[in-house]
């Protein structure tokens, strides 16, 4: 720390280096630079990013008076943090809600479209009357989900997976008919292997506040703060005009071709035992030294470099799964739909129905401006940790199958005008049975490491503004470290 306080004291800037360009490396650079502004200390900051464009996954191309997503296309708008940084960065009027005419959304149930039912919150109906409406689910399975009512909470109080939690309040129907789809569609997990303490905590409070989660949510319901809900909750969510790279690419060009570095792979780090900098070694051979390294990366990435820093650390880093992912964009002539396009945003499929598909956005209704008049643009999601097979297909057979499964469910006649396959490799971490005592180890391995944050999907939360959110907290403990000259160990 005597030597950061010294270079700050001889008007050297602190060297930060942020490894990743996608939205939590750049996220974290941006949120660097304001706080070190902020703190009024001179940081220098650098983004490596591996590949030729920033952004990671968030990737959107125009096509044909067509706007694609290639990755997420939208954010949840009740986590603040993707919100925030649009406004600050020039973009609010950029911020688009879903269409409001169409904010429901379907499931398939053998081999049909069902409305999500109204009155269902991920998971759990709202209410009985809700349940007794919903289409998807037998008398007995119905009479099942009431049951949860009755059911008494768990005692045990170690982690429990999403189907273990399911089955045992609601039953097997409520799994197979609605749960796995529903969080299918967001995590592409493994329901029986996806940690519930770590990803719908919520539904565990109910439980253990309420006796059951129906009545919890009723009563927040009767409170008016669920009272909308409806399925994957489409209201909630925005996008912006231009397409959600657009947040990547207004970013970079705030920071400035000086701090990002495009087609710059970090192949190892290091530490210099004397000096205790950082030596980031690229693919290039070149050297660069650092006093502060973010690496915005997946948790495997991120495992690799800390090989030769940390073997421990990087064997816990690995121990985080990553499941592959596809996205197909397919543009049609509005004719080929002769009965219209369901006046909803999308469905999602229940792996019971034995498809390729595990949801389906139809983006022409979701977003304004996705497709130009008279054509129509659906965006099939496929792969997942329950078919890693499909990201190993040839695009074409991706393609096929993505067709193969709309038509069959949406019945249109013809060949799309076009359709783009992206496939997106081990980029969405999955959050198993254990991940939150899994995340509480690499922090305290990292934190054994001064000047060194690890961030990214891998951790905290996979959406966007949970990235977001990461990123800024890393960037700001950084600067507040180096600030109160805390810092211990960065002994420059
Ligand atoms: C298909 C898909 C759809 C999604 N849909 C949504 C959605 O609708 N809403 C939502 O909120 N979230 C969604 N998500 C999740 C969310 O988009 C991601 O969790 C988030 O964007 C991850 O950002 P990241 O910066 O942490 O990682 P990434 O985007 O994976 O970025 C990591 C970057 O690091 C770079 N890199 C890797 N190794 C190195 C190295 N050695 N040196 C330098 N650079 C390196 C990579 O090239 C990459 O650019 C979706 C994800 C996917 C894949």
């Amino acid at each position: 720390m005597k030597r950061i306080t010294s270079r700050i004291e001889s008007g050297k800037p602190v060297r930060a280096v942020v490894v990743g360009g996608g939205i939590s490396g750049l996220s974290a650079a941006w949120y660097l630079r304001r706080a070190a502004n902020d703190a009024r200390i001179p940081v220098e900051t650098s983004l490596l990013e591996a590949s030729n464009r920033v952004g990671g996954v968030l990737r959107s191309e125009r096509r044909d008076g067509f706007l694609l997503e290639h990755g997420p296309d939208c954010f949840i708008s009740s986590k603040p943090e993707g919100i925030e940084l649009a406004c600050e960065l020039g973009l609010e009027s950029e911020l688009i809600g879903t269409n409001p005419k169409c904010r429901r959304s379907f499931i398939v149930s053998n081999g049909r479209l069902v409305p999500v039912p109204q009155g269902f919150y991920l998971l759990s109906p709202v209410s009985l009357s809700a349940l007794i409406k919903a289409p998807m689910f037998t008398p007995w399975g119905k009479l099942r989900m009431a049951m949860e009512l009755f059911m008494p909470p768990r005692t045990d109080v170690g982690d429990e997976s999403l189907a273990s939690f399911v089955r045992r309040r609601f039953g097997e129907e409520a799994l197979e008919r609605f749960a796995q789809p529903m969080v299918g569609g967001i995590y592409t997990a493994d329901p029986e292997r996806l940690s519930l303490a770590a990803t719908f905590p919520a539904f565990l409070d109910m439980e253990r506040e309420h006796g059951s989660v129906i009545r919890g949510l009723g009563r927040k319901a009767r409170n008016g703060a669920e009272s909308s809900a409806s399925g994957p909750r489409y209201g909630l969510f925005v996008s912006l005009s231009g397409g959600m790279e657009r947040l990547p690419q207004a970013l970079a060009e705030r920071l400035g071709p000086g701090v990002v570095r495009a087609g710059t792979r970090v192949q190892s780090l290091s530490r210099d035992g004397l000096t205790r900098c950082w030596n980031l070694t690229l693919a290039s051979g070149e050297r660069v030294r650092a006093d502060v390294v973010i690496l915005a990366l997946p948790a495997w990435a991120s495992a690799k470099l800390m090989e030769g820093v940390d073997a421990e650390l990087a064997r816990r880093l690995a121990t985080i799964p990553y499941a592959s992912s596809v996205t197909v964009n397919l543009a049609f002539e509005r004719e080929a739909f002769a009965a219209g396009l369901p006046d909803g945003m999308g469905l999602v499929v229940p792996e019971r129905e034995k498809r390729d598909l595990l949801a389906c956005s139809f983006s022409t209704n979701k977003f304004d401006g996705r497709s130009p008049d008279g054509k129509i643009l659906l965006r099939a999601f496929m792969g997942g940790a329950l078919r890693p097979d499909v990201a190993e297909l040839d695009d074409g057979d991706v393609e096929r199958r993505a067709l193969s499964d709309v038509r069959d469910l949406l019945n249109f006649q013809g060949e799309p005008v076009f359709a783009r396959v992206a496939k997106h490799r081990a980029t969405m971490a999955q959050y198993e049975v254990g991940h939150l005592e899994k995340v509480a180890r690499i922090q305290a391995g990292a934190a054994a490491h001064e000047g060194l944050a690890l961030i990214g999907n891998g951790f905290k939360g996979i959406g966007i503004p949970d990235c977001i959110r990461e990123a800024r907290a890393a960037a700001m403990e950084m600067i507040g470290a180096v600030k109160s000259n805390t810092m211990i160990g960065v002994n420059l």
